[in-house]
């Protein structure tokens, strides 16, 4: 996805952008190896669909057309939290687009391939960077072409968003720069993912249900619409806790869940192919941003800077926000002299506002006794106010909005920071003291 859309964001400031994928890429949305998420619920927050329509105007509409199914996120997303079972549901004044995550990735990708100076060159694995005589800079890459002939490919500017991030880190190995620090947040999440058809009972007061754990359980699940009039349901556990690929086991997982909405929903439901599966130690989080040193005209992007809990859905949506400030970062350079140099350092310290959210959210794992990593000193303050915050949106219908529109990376978290906000959260806490 970072790749997609930093081509577009890059097709308007070079002349030719090339885009080198490891994978043959299918004529039409289907899972593939190298994004081997991509059977798993993606959630697109309305964030990062309103990042990805700056740059494809069209977005919106063409993903609707390929299939997605519209919802109203206060109104028609069910969201079940400990203690706000369900949170109220209100016509909060924002919709956002469900699908399966190979419907996003084709439908940013047709209308890529529409940009006369992107190309594509897929079956092409990039094996590392090439850098210039005295070290200063990467000047290419070097890959494996289809044929499997070893390919050099020179570049002004090299993006990598092969989520890994590993060529970055050799290359920084190769010149003998240091690596960035890496924080992490050991969660161990379990994920399996069902398709299910929508039943014709199925409940009229929802679209889609996220059902946030408890401490206790650690057990979470999601239900989204996808395409073809199906569900996608999620199942999800943390610290080792693997949910099951196995229907029956599914269904009776699904029954332990806090509420029974999502069991209900999908006991007498049919199952549409396998159940996939998929384990994720931990978030990762590479302070780029605090490296002395880093190669000119490289520069990482995505999940090579930053990988979430995908339980939160963020991924995508981050990624289109960064490569907005990379695309404003290309503007205000446009016409200058060198508007390459020292571009990595820039973007490293401008993408921190677009991370600070979307990590916090992630760090909110430490909930866990087990969670392993540096709990923030704060911690156990930040959640006794985003409890009585949530409180207040709870009674409230304006605060509702205002954390919902943070939530979903629409506004940043300093819209919560207003007085009148603040103030009235600071009573809700003193009256549960
Ligand atoms: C289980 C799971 C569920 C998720 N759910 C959500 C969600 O609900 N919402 C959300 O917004 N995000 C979600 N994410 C995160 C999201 O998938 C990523 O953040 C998002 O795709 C951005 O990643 P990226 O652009 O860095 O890399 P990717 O989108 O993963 O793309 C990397 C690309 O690089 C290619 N590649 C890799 N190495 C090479 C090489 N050497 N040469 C050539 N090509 C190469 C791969 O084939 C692939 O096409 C989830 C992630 C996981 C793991």
């Amino acid at each position: 996805m970072g790749g997609l859309i930093a081509a577009k964001a890059l097709a308007s400031h070079f002349e030719k952008v090339t885009v080198l994928e490891r994978d043959a890429l299918p004529t039409k949305p289907q899972a593939r190896t190298g994004t081997p998420q991509s059977r798993q619920v993606h959630v697109l927050l309305r964030g990062g669909l309103d990042a990805l329509t700056k740059f494809f105007p069209d977005f919106e509409t063409e993903l609707e057309r390929a299939g997605a199914v519209r919802a109203r996120v206060g109104a028609e997303i069910r969201i079940e939290l400990p203690g706000f079972d369900p949170f109220p549901q209100r016509d909060l004044p924002f919709d956002t687009l469900c699908m399966t995550r190979p419907l996003v990735e084709f439908v940013a990708r047709r209308l890529v391939e529409q940009q006369g100076n992107i190309a594509f060159q897929l079956r092409c694995r990039v094996t590392r960077f090439l850098t210039s005589p005295d070290q200063s800079e990467v000047v290419g890459v070097r890959y494996d072409a289809a044929g499997g002939e070893s390919t050099t490919l020179a570049a002004d500017l090299v993006v990598d968003a092969s989520s890994r991030g590993t060529l970055t880190l050799e290359a920084l190995d190769s010149i003998g720069m240091p690596r960035p620090a890496e924080t992490e947040i050991g969660i161990d999440l379990g994920y399996a993912t069902a398709t299910f058809d929508i039943p014709s009972a199925a409940p009229p007061d929802w679209r889609a249900v996220i059902h946030r754990p408890a401490v206790e359980s650690g057990r979470g699940a999601f239900l989204f619409p996808i395409e073809n009039n199906r569900w996608h349901v999620n199942l999800n556990a943390v610290h080792g806790e693997t949910p099951p690929d196995d229907i029956k086991d599914f269904i009776a997982f699904a029954k332990t869940l806090r509420t029974p909405t999502i069991y209900d929903a999908i006991k007498d439901a049919t199952a549409v192919g396998p159940i996939y599966r998929f384990g994720l130690p931990c978030s990762v989080r590479r302070q780029f941003e605090a490296l002395e040193r880093f190669p000119g005209r490289l520069l990482p992007i995505g999940d090579a800077i930053c990988r979430f809990n995908p339980a939160f859905g963020q991924g995508m949506s981050v990624v289109a926000q960064q490569v907005g400030v990379l695309g404003r970062l290309l503007d205000a350079r446009t016409g200058t002299g060198g508007r390459l140099d020292g571009l990595a350092q820039a973007f490293f310290a401008a993408i921190q506002d677009v991370l600070a959210a979307p990590w916090s959210a992630a760090e909110n794992d430490f909930i866990y006794p087990k969670t392993r990593g540096q709990c923030p000193a704060n911690f156990q303050q930040r959640l006794n106010y985003s409890g009585a915050l949530l409180k207040l949106a709870a009674e409230d219908a304006d605060v509702h909005r205002i954390l919902f529109e943070v939530n979903n990376l629409m506004k940043p978290p300093s819209a919560l920071r207003d007085p009148h906000i603040t103030s009235r959260v600071a009573a809700v806490m003193a009256a549960s003291a």
